[in-house]
């Protein structure tokens, strides 16, 4: 498929000679050495995308079922983004949060008839939204001093200063103690833990209802029903971490509605709060946090706020984002996609290392028990499948929603092939 490099100078030019290419490799490289700050082991040079393909500076083609770890919602270069991003920046970008904007009114009645009735606040990525729900209910325990949230080992919420304490993985929080106080850490899927470490001083309780970074792991749907009725007897805030299973990636808007399909008042089921990001902008950065009726006005004037979140610009894109989903039936493609995806990876457990399945439609996980994660990934990325790793020897499929089934054999094909 033709593509236009988006680049003003086409470093992977196939006509220049090799050792050119090589030089303008090393030239990338070279700047991040010299300039960024090297928080993470960085892999490919990529120059462009198109659908679910994207190119390295060699010209060498991607299968990229990681999705830019779970944002490329609708792919690369989708016609609809990028026409909605040339309109927008035509009529307005920014406008700064002491004006109204229309798009940013019109996205938060979107998301409340997406989620249910209450309100959103507008930020910019998934560790604000997070931020948002721990002052939310800092804030609503505030006058009867209670403070403390019980998280989970293995989740992970971001990397500011409280949603890193809030994490429930070791390795992010080193080195940066003194941590946040009040949090409280018990293990995933187990309601009897989370009701023992209950104290006077609790207010909520915050989770992903898959835990991606820790692995896919899925919550159980009697422990999402315990956890609902358990917070709401003991007056206590259901927090949501959706930020990388929501936006239907797992077929369902929310990921709750996926777990507790078909189970008795599981479509009753609703947090008090739900941080959102990644693929709700596609790409483009966006953050928010629904805050459900009565809570929606706990935050009043002056008590949060933003400089960029809900611009014109971020919501008119996440717009576009959702209509396309709606239009093009994404929600069933991608949860057919994922059952090809785990019935195909299911068939090679026990075989390349492969102990176990997990995950829904665009979030699966398969465990390599006895292999370093990272290492798998770059094999497969050599044989040309981009996928991401994750905690606990798990290797991640976060596809964009409207990855195809020619698509998903490819990139099985693949894992079969180079395991
Ligand atoms: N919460 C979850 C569940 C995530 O997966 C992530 C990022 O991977 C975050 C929060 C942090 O999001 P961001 O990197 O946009 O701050």
């Amino acid at each position: 498929m033709p593509v236009e490099s988006p680049l003003p100078v086409k470093l992977s030019a196939a006509s220049k000679p090799e050792t050119a290419e090589a030089q303008a490799r090393t030239a990338i490289e070279s700047l991040y050495d010299r300039f960024v700050v090297p928080t993470v082991n960085r892999g490919l040079t990529l120059t462009h995308g198109q659908g679910r393909l994207v190119w390295d500076d060699q010209d060498r083609k991607y299968l990229d079922l990681g999705g830019g770890v779970a944002v490329s919602s609708l792919g690369h270069a989708h016609p609809a983004i990028r026409e909605t991003l040339a309109r927008q920046a035509g009529i307005l970008i920014h406008s700064s949060n002491f004006y109204y904007n229309e798009w940013q009114g019109r996205l938060a009645q979107r998301l409340v008839g997406l989620t249910g009735p209450g309100k959103v606040f507008f930020c910019n990525s998934g560790a604000e939204a997070n931020e948002g729900l721990i002052k939310l209910a800092r804030k609503f325990g505030h006058a009867e001093g209670r403070y403390e949230i019980i998280t989970t080992t293995n989740s992970f919420h971001g990397r500011t200063m409280a949603t890193l304490s809030a994490t429930g993985q070791e390795k992010i929080k080193h080195g940066f103690e003194p941590l946040v106080p009040g949090f409280v850490h018990v293990p995933f899927n187990d309601l009897a833990a989370v009701e023992a470490a209950i104290t006077p001083k609790t207010i909520a309780v915050q989770i992903e209802g898959i835990q991606g970074e820790g692995g896919v792991n899925v919550a159980s749907p009697e422990y999402l029903l315990g956890l609902r009725e358990l917070t709401r007897k003991r007056n206590l805030l259901l927090l949501w971490d959706g930020v990388q299973c929501g936006y239907f990636r797992t077929g369902r808007w929310q990921s709750y509605q996926r777990i507790l399909e078909g189970i008795p008042g599981g479509e009753d089921f609703i947090p008090d709060a739900i941080a959102m990001a990644k693929s709700l902008g596609g790409g483009f950065p966006m953050g928010a946090v629904w805050i459900r009726e009565p809570y929606q006005d706990v935050f009043g004037p002056g008590s949060h706020g933003t400089t960029y979140g809900g611009s014109p610009l971020a919501c008119a894109v996440a717009l576009t984002v959702l209509e396309v989903v709606e239009r093009e039936k994404l929600a069933e493609n991608i949860f057919a996609r994922g059952e090809e995806l785990k019935q195909g990876l299911e068939a090679m457990v026990g075989t390349r290392g492969i102990t176990a399945v997990r995950g829904y439609g665009g979030l699966i996980g398969f465990v390599v028990d006895k292999e370093d994660p990272s290492a798998v990934v770059l094999r497969l990325t050599k044989a040309g499948l981009i996928l991401i790793p994750a905690a606990n020897h798990t290797v991640r499929f976060l596809p964009p929603l409207n990855v195809t089934a020619d698509e998903i054999a490819e990139g099985l094909r693949i894992v079969r092939e180079s395991l």
